[in-house]
């Protein structure tokens, strides 16, 4: 998969790059770029913004300077996916997350200040996706979640098997995952429930499928 990040602060992104699961497949099923706008802007003195029209607090995203990146990286429109991060966008879930993970390209639009042009949200995007009902400063963070939840969807980021029953997932009928326990079985007196000591793997499953919760 190719994961192309459009951000005013790319040095966000640089942990992520060290870190499972995107360290496990980058190069290998992964590739991840991170570009600035101010990289490519046509404006001077690395101007990537504007005031609004009408007036109002706040700067807003110049379509002509997101226009202008896409021209530098795909020579056009990319011709694939376009998430354009905003909190009036559709509510990432995981299924939203199984969808964008079986794409072969996607492309991530962050913004700051006020947000983006209208016309980017129009006609350089084909998706606005929020990742919850509140307001944060920038898409640097929505888009570290985004492509966070959709990495840990590619083959070989999660060691074997830890990536199928999780929280949300089909073999939890998207439910929400039973707690885990581990050493000391006993910690001032807060017991590990006997059951996960009993070594009955059978009677473990069911105590387990017990405990999943549905999502109210
Ligand atoms: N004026 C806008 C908020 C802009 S916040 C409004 O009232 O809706 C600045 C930028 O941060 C947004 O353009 C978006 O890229 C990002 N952002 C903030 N909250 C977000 C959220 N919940 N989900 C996704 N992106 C968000």
């Amino acid at each position: 998969m190719r994961l192309d990040v459009f951000t005013l602060i790319p040095g966000a992104f640089d942990w992520l790059k060290e870190r499972r699961p995107v360290a496990a497949v980058l190069g290998n099923g992964l590739e991840l770029n991170v570009f600035n706008y101010r990289d490519t802007t046509p404006l001077s003195a690395g101007q990537v913004d504007d005031e609004p029209y009408g007036g109002g607090p706040g700067m807003v995203l110049r379509v002509d300077v997101v226009s202008a990146a896409f021209e530098a990286v795909y020579g056009g429109l990319p011709g694939h996916r376009v998430v354009a991060l905003s909190p009036a966008g559709r509510l990432l879930d995981q299924e939203l997350v199984e969808e964008l993970a079986a794409e072969p390209a996607l492309t991530l639009l962050s913004a700051r200040f006020e947000g983006f042009d209208q016309r980017i949200l129009d006609h350089l995007s084909t998706d606005t996706v929020s990742i919850g009902p509140y307001v944060l400063s920038g898409g640097e963070i929505p888009a570290l979640a985004v492509v966070d939840a959709v990495v840990r969807r590619l083959p070989g980021a999660l060691t074997e098997g830890s990536g199928e029953v999780e929280s949300f997932s089909a073999a939890l009928n998207g439910g929400l995952e039973y707690p885990h326990y581990t050493r000391p079985a006993d910690f001032h007196g807060w017991r590990v429930p006997e059951i996960l000591l009993s070594g009955d793997h059978g009677r473990i499953a069911a105590w387990r499928q017990e405990q999943v919760r549905s999502v109210a």
